[in-house]
């Protein structure tokens, strides 16, 4: 095991700044794995929301993976597995589902096009707020479309 002392000793070692919470968050967030927007989605959960900490679940496509598409896969037979077990583990009582603009997922994997995104992205969050609902009935979930205007991120909520 390596001290604190000895870490910061090496300059090889990185130490975070951060406090370690030792209690698990009763709430977790599942959003698109794409780097764009993960110092934006976190600001929203901190600072959007007031959460303190959460779990995370950062997957290509986020939310889509339950709405449906993986269902032959085993990406979502993956996720739904997770999903239970931070809620088991964590005592999970909050979901917030976030879907992106522009997400390679669907202009890629799924071939949607700009013109029904927005209502796709809407959508779906709803079917995987359905999905999950079947899986973890006690969660309370929310949904959100991150929207990009400029070199801003915005956040508008969607009804799930
Ligand atoms: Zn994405």
């Amino acid at each position: 095991m390596i001290s604190i002392a000895s870490a910061q000793a090496d300059k090889a070692a990185f130490c975070s700044s951060a406090p370690f919470e030792r209690g698990a968050f009763p709430q977790a967030a599942i959003y698109c794995s794409d780097g764009r927007f993960v110092d934006q989605i976190n600001q929203f959960l901190h600072h959007g929301l007031g959460l303190d900490g959460y779990d995370q679940m950062a997957i290509a496509g986020g939310p889509a993976c339950f709405a449906g598409y993986f269902e032959a896969y085993r990406e979502e037979e993956g996720a739904v597995s997770h999903l239970r077990f931070l809620s088991r583990l964590h005592k999970l009582d909050r979901l917030i589902l976030i879907s992106h603009e522009g997400c390679g997922f669907y202009s890629d994997f799924l071939r949607v096009s700009e013109l029904g995104l927005h209502d796709r992205l809407r959508s779906d969050l709803s079917r995987a707020a359905r999905r999950i609902r079947e899986v973890e009935a006690r969660l309370r979930i929310e949904g959100y479309l991150a929207r990009v205007s400029g070199t801003s991120v915005w956040f508008e909520s969607v009804v799930v």
